[in-house]
This record gives C-alpha cells, structure tokens and sequence, in this order.
C-alpha cells in the first residue's frame, strides 16, 4: 500500500475512534490529493473507524468542479456525476459529500481533508450559539490549531447546495482573514477541518471538539469570556506559535 493511502486511512482511523465520539456507523469522510486532477475519498456508506483501502474511491475533480457553476440539478444528476467522476469504473460509489472535498482540495496547500458529525461540537452548531463558536476565539491552542476563527455555514440541503455554500463562506473567509481556514462548521450538521498533513486535520479536528466542551462549560457559568481581535492577533503572530505549529505539522 502506498503511504498517501496509508495516511488517509490513519486520519479516517483516529476520525472514527469510538472512544472519540466525533464520528459512528457510516458518519463523516476523509479525502486526499493525488495529481492536480484526481484525489482519494472514502466511498459512501463505509465506515470511518474500520476505513480499508478498498473502501476509498479515487476520483477526478474535473467531473466534479464544474457541478459548482449549475444553479441546480436533481438527485439522480448528482449520483450519476458521482459515478461517472471515478477513475476505475469498478470502484464503490464515492460520498455525496466528495463534491466539497473536490473543491477543498484545490485550495492551495491543502492536501487532506476530514469531515465528522462530533458530538460537543454539534451540540453548539445545533444551538442558537452556533455562529458565536465559529467566529469566536477563547484559548491560545485554539488559534495554533483551528485558525484565529472557523468558517460559518448556515444550514443547506446537503450535496450540491452544501458544496455551494461551503464554497462561498469559504472564499469570503479568505477575503477578510486573508487565511485559508483550518476548520468550517456547518449549522445543524458538523464540522470539516483541512490542512497539509493528516496530522493537522487531526489536530484541528480534537482541538474544536475540546474547544466546543469548553464552550459549552463556560456558557453554563455564564460566559464564555472571548479572546479580544488584539489578543488574537497577538496569538497568531507569535514566532512561539508559529514553531509549535511546525512541531505539530501543521
Ligand atoms: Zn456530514
């Protein structure tokens, strides 16, 4: 097995530990990059925990990207455009979800991709406070590893409008933080985080999580008491900070 694959089914492993409560049964999905045209993505309906190599699909971002630019198309267009974007017609049919990972992983620097269902995290984004996690910062190892703050998704029919929406949160993230994100979390749905390294997925992945417990924690005793854009900016600018980061493969 070649290590590319190898990574991504250790990411979708440490994903779908049960002990984690991030991801169960068929829930969540990873992917990587290839080639600039093709990329691996865990098929639908496998499991994230027991992932295997012939559970992952590889498939090619140019039958998937364009699906971006419809204004809509039907559930049957969708499966058919799934199938057809598989490089070996034989493969498992990929996640409807690979249209968003298609588009993530054109991002420059980003190489993998991991999407849960985490608990703590989707009792926030399942709450009137949802947006508040997303845009807030509380703790410095928050920044260090999900970004001085998430990308915000308002609820949408999952597959091709998700994907819209992702896309354009996304670029507006970039446009004001001038940062690729490390974390988007979607309303009444869950969370993906991206990176270079599957490490940093990971990393992104249990610090929101923790983060979402302390979130949670502090509003019961009537914060949370949120970091100021001065004590972000600090944060993220500390050369300390950009060290650990790299210790962390991030
Ligand atoms: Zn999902």
């Amino acid at each position: 097995m070649n290590t590319i694959i190898q990574d991504l089914l250790n990411l979708s492993h440490e994903l779908g530990r049960e002990d984690r409560g991030l991801a169960m049964l068929g829930e969540g999905n990873t992917s990587t990059r290839l080639t600039d045209d093709t990329f691996l993505v865990k098929a639908s309906g496998t499991c994230l925990g027991t992932l295997k190599e012939d559970d992952v699909v590889e498939c090619r971002m140019s039958a998937l990207l364009p699906m971006l630019e419809k204004e809509s198309l039907t559930d049957q267009q969708v499966d058919d455009a799934l199938l057809a974007s598989r490089v070996d017609q034989k493969a498992k049919k990929p996640s409807v979800e690979a249209v968003f990972h298609a588009w993530l992983l054109s991002l420059p620097g980003i190489k993998f991709v991991g999407h849960t269902h985490a608990t703590a995290v989707n009792q926030i984004l399942c709450s009137p406070r949802a947006q508040d996690f997303a845009v807030n910062r509380m703790f410095p190892d928050e920044i260090v590893c999900c970004s001085v703050a998430s990308v915000f998704v308002p609820y949408t029919d999952p597959g091709l409008k998700l994907a819209q929406a992702i896309r354009s949160q996304t670029e507006a993230f970039i446009k004001q933080h001038q940062v690729q994100p490390r974390v988007i979390l979607m309303k009444n749905h869950g969370i993906i985080t991206l990176g270079a390294t599957w490490q940093a997925v990971l990393s992104a992945m249990l610090m929101a999580e923790k983060s979402a417990k302390i979130f949670v924690g502090a509003a019961a005793l009537g914060g949370p008491v949120f970091f100021s854009p001065e004590n972000i900016a600090r944060i993220a600018g500390r050369p300390d900070e950009a060290y650990r980061q790299r210790a962390l493969k991030m």
